[in-house]
């Protein structure tokens, strides 16, 4: 630790955002980036404390302090050497990860000033690529060969685990491009696809191989995978969203969150849409049911779409601010979050449940919502919800639901897998090891944990990949 006593007289110093007069205009990242002066002398703030929360709380298991010493010293290839031991791909989580690590961190516990970890970290692996000390490595090939199907956070990293130790893998992906939910669903003012590309470029040249627009199950059986390979990674993720069975539900205008923000992502590389299809914000008055991180990714695409109005709403209370008593740490802080989307302007409301949709000749006009009450929880259990019998109508030509992800549901593409080499039909994923029964298939990502961070995601993908190491080093 450099300067032991920086946090006493530094303050935490954010990036911030672009002006958001600039940043309406166009889908390019919204955050910016520090000088590297600044940016170690964020890092100078870590206290390296004797037992470091943010090791615990990070599910890949991070050495932050270790490399904020590195980095305020001006040793950005050790930070960036050390980091990568933990870490494939710190350009994703340093752009998007919710920073669990900075939830634990001492200065958040004792000033709400945490360290810049997630700041800190993209500015390691930029450095590292623009200064040429990432190079494509060439491992020593061991002739066994893996396939990984699903090329999310999940299943690169299981790819790039897995490539490293000197299996041939192929990754298999059923739509056009490499990334899951990095490419198809994160928004490009959170994650530029530039950054997916490159390091797609760079697996390739270390020996990866990728099959796009590939669907296993279609293009290509379950049948012939598990017998062309030696193991088998199911990294699928968890696609169906949860739908809202109401009056109306059908009519024109209502969507999944996610056709809005795929097709966008969809328009951004240049693939073709039938003009019939596309979901055009401009001039409408659009509502967000749900009130997370996939509404605020619609917020921000319907903001720079030029909506008349957004409106996003919740059923649940609206948290407090800055903190909450309610959930301690080491509990994940329930806390009101106003991301960068919500602060180019949107109505937030909360304890709002939604009724029917309301609409005139098979199109959408509005939906009727009621607003509802929380009771406190009887006897540890989950908070009662009541119905008030207030009543309104908010006017609306679009609707996007972003009320999370049913699971599981991909339970099929496993089971398939796994019985076409294992007749037994034990299925159950070994929680230590992510493999499936005794079969030489293994699962990660949220195909096992139900929709989750991209964080969690490759913390699992390595787990599997280890898992796999194991298995095919007997
Ligand atoms: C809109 C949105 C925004 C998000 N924002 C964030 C964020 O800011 N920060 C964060 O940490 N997390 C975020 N998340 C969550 C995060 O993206 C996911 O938890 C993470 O991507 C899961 O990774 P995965 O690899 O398990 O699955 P996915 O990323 O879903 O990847 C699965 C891949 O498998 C492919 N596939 C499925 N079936 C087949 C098949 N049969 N054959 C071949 N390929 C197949 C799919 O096409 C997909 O590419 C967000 C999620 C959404 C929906
Ligand atoms: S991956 Fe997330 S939790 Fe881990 S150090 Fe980076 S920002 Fe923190």
């Amino acid at each position: 630790m450099g300067n032991p006593k920086a946090f006493l007289t530094i303050h935490r110093q954010e990036a911030g955002y672009r002006p958001i007069e600039e940043r309406i205009d166009d889908f390019s990242e919204v955050e910016q980036t520090l000088n590297s002066s600044d940016r170690r002398t964020q890092a100078s703030r870590c206290m390296d404390c004797g037992i470091p929360f943010c090791h615990w709380a990070c599910p890949i298991g991070n050495k932050q302090p270790e490399w904020q010493d590195l980095l305020y010293k001006g040793k950005w290839r050790e930070a960036y050497r050390l980091l990568e031991q933990t870490c494939d791909f710190p350009e994703f989580t340093g752009r998007v990860c919710p920073a669990l690590c900075e939830k634990s961190c001492v200065l958040k516990l004792s000033c709400e000033e945490p360290v810049t970890i997630r700041e800190n970290e993209v500015a390691i692996i930029e450095v590292a690529f623009r200064e040429g000390f990432i190079q494509p490595v060439q491992p020593v090939r061991k002739g066994k060969r893996v396939a990984v199907i699903g090329s999310g956070p999940a299943g690169l990293t299981a790819a790039n685990q897995l490539n490293r130790k000197g299996y041939d893998v192929t990754v298999f992906e059923k739509y056009e491009l490499p990334g899951g939910l990095l490419r198809f669903g994160i928004p490009n003012f959170k994650l530029g696809k530039n950054i997916i590309d490159r390091r797609i470029r760079l697996m390739e040249q270390e020996g990866v191989t990728f099959r796009v627009n590939t669907m296993v199950g279609n293009e290509v059986s379950a049948k012939e995978i598990a017998s062309t390979f030696d193991a088998v990674c199911v990294a699928i993720g968890s696609e169906v969203p949860r739908d809202l069975p109401i009056e109306g539900r059908n009519l024109k205008g209502v969507h999944f969150a996610l056709e809005l923000l795929s097709q966008q992502n969809r328009i951004l590389e240049g693939i073709n849409i039938p003009p019939k299809n596309i979901i055009n914000c401009k001039g409408k008055k659009v509502l967000v049911i749900g009130g997370g991180d996939t509404g605020s990714d619609c917020v921000g695409t319907a903001n720079r779409h030029k909506a008349a109005s957004i409106t996003q709403i919740e059923i649940m209370p609206q948290p407090p601010v800055g903190h909450n008593p309610a959930t301690p740490w080491p509990m994940y802080p329930q806390v009101l979050k106003t991301s960068s989307s919500h602060e180019e302007g949107c109505i937030r409301r909360w304890n709002l449940a939604s009724v029917r949709f309301i609409g005139d000749k098979n199109i959408l006009k509005g939906v009727e919502v009621e607003e509802v009450e929380w009771l406190p929880a009887q006897a540890g259990g989950r908070p009662e919800m009541r119905k008030t019998g207030h009543k309104e109508v908010i006017e609306a030509d679009l609707v996007f639901l972003a009320m999370g992800f049913v699971h599981p549901e991909q339970e099929g593409l496993i089971k398939e897998l796994s019985l076409a080499v294992d007749e037994r039909k034990n299925i159950a994923i070994n929680p230590a090891t992510n493999r499936v029964g005794n079969t030489n298939v293994f699962a990660c990502g949220d195909a096992v944990s139900g929709a989750s961070l991209v964080v969690r995601a490759m913390a699992s993908g390595r787990q599997a990949a280890k898992g796999i190491d194991k298995y095919l080093s007997v």
